[in-house]
This record gives C-alpha cells, structure tokens and sequence, in this order.
C-alpha cells in the first residue's frame, strides 16, 4: 500500500513571522496518528527554524531544491548533506518554475535528483506540459522525456527511492485544475513508466488543488496526494487537503 503524501511548497512566500505562525497552526491541526504523511518546504532561510517547531509534531518538512554537487565553491548552492543536518526528508527537484527561470533542464534535474538519493534525501520530481504542449497533444512526450532523463542516469530501481510530481504547468498557480480523469491518464501513463520497481513509488498531483478539488483527484487510483502550492499557505484549506488524503 503506498501511503498518501501532501507536500506543501511554499515557495519565496510566508515572512519568518507567518511561517512561525503556520508552522504552530498546522501542527496543532495535525496532531494524532493519521495514515498520510504531510510535509512543508519552505525557504531555506526557515529551515532551521521549521525543524525546531516541527519537532513535536508528526509532520515533516523538506527543501525547494537542492544542489547537485557534495560539495565545494558553488556559491549560493545548497547540498543534500546540508539539507539532511537540518532535518529534512525532502528535496523538490525540477519545479517547472525553475525548469522555467533558472534554465534547469532535464539532465540537471536528473543530476540533483542522484545527488539526493545518494545521500537518503528524497527527491520530488516534478513533471509536466506547459499548455502549449498539451494543446500539441505532446503530454506523454514531454512526461516522457522528463521522466527519461532521470531513469537513464539513476535507473529505475533509483527513480523508485524519489516522489514523481505530475504538475501540469498550466494548472500552476493559475486556479485551472486538471480534471480527474486528465490528471489519472498522466499517473497511469507515469506508473507505467516506472515499471514494477514503481509500483510502491508515490505520485503525487500538483496545480491548483484546492479543498473542493482534492477528494475527487485522490479517489483516482493512481493519484497517491498532491503537491499544493497556493492552498498550502492557509492553514485551513492545506489541512483540509490533507484530511481528504488521510
Ligand atoms: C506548485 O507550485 O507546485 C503548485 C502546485 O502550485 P499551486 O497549488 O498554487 O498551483
């Protein structure tokens, strides 16, 4: 059985005051044993903090990318065994806002995703089409690739130990959802790609899932939680997320 996942990117949001405050709200609303695991990544400037107020709590927490050195002159880089001094269980990797700004392409990706697991920091993967390229019917392709470039560098049983983030890049931020059925077509396709060493890997879907959209995504079989970027911000709507996950 995979276990449901909900990770929260917080990305360059949330003041060091209102992440003290969301930190101390969501571990007070989730506080219990629940089946699904639910995690936050915020900035790495909050990360010390966030293991100290996280420390009693059943909820874990990870970074928004990592660097793909061990270590070195990389001025401005973060290493996985910087991340794991710290606490975190995880590392995003391949957001598509840094595949967009910061130029990252598939074989970086790939590199910080071997990083990570070479070291026992789980990567979330993230994949997906700009709009552009689902209209082109190039879903599956780009996926495809996406996913290819981190199996030919780390091997299936590698890609295994990570998350996949199926995050349509249309849907990020945007308040447009991909349907049930469209996001299902892309996992099962993602699955099927991971082969038999996948089938305990989590996928999880991300872009714009909100509190009303969230039971119907996790219903599908396929679909293991979600990545939640805006709704992660607001106390009551991540944790709602999270109880339709549990
Ligand atoms: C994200 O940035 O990973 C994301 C899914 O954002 P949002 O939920 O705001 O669409």
């Amino acid at each position: 059985m995979r276990r449901p996942t909900v990770v929260g990117n917080w990305k360059m949001n949330a003041s060091f005051a209102q992440t003290t405050e969301l930190l101390a709200g969501l571990s007070e609303g989730w506080s219990g044993v629940h089946k699904a695991e639910v995690a936050v990544c915020p900035p790495y400037p909050y990360l010390a903090k966030t293991a100290e107020l996280l420390e009693q709590s059943n909820i874990v927490f990870g970074s928004q990318d990592v660097s793909q050195h061990e270590s070195g002159a990389y001025t401005g880089q973060v290493s996985a065994d910087m991340l794991l001094d710290l606490g975190c269980k995880y590392a995003i990797v391949g957001h598509s806002e840094r595949r967009e700004y910061q130029g990252e392409s598939s074989e970086l990706v790939a590199e910080k995703f071997e990083a990570a697991i070479n070291k026992g920091l789980t990567p979330i993967l993230c994949v997906g089409e700009t709009q552009a390229e689902r209209e082109s019917e190039l879903t599956f392709d780009v996926v495809g690739q996406q996913l290819r470039a981190v199996i030919d560098r780390c091997g299936l049983e590698g890609v295994a130990k990570g998350v996949v983030a199926y995050e349509p890049v249309w849907a990020i931020g945007t308040g447009l959802s991909a349907t049930p059925e469209m996001a299902q077509d892309v996992h099962a396709y993602i699955r099927e790609v991971l082969g038999p060493e996948g089938e305990q890997t989590a996928i999880l879907y991300g872009g714009s899932v909100k509190p009303d959209t969230a039971a119907a995504l996790f219903a599908q079989q396929d679909i293991d939680g979600a990545l939640v970027g805006g709704a992660s911000l607001k106390v009551e709507d991540f944790l709602a997320i999270c109880r339709a996950a549990d």
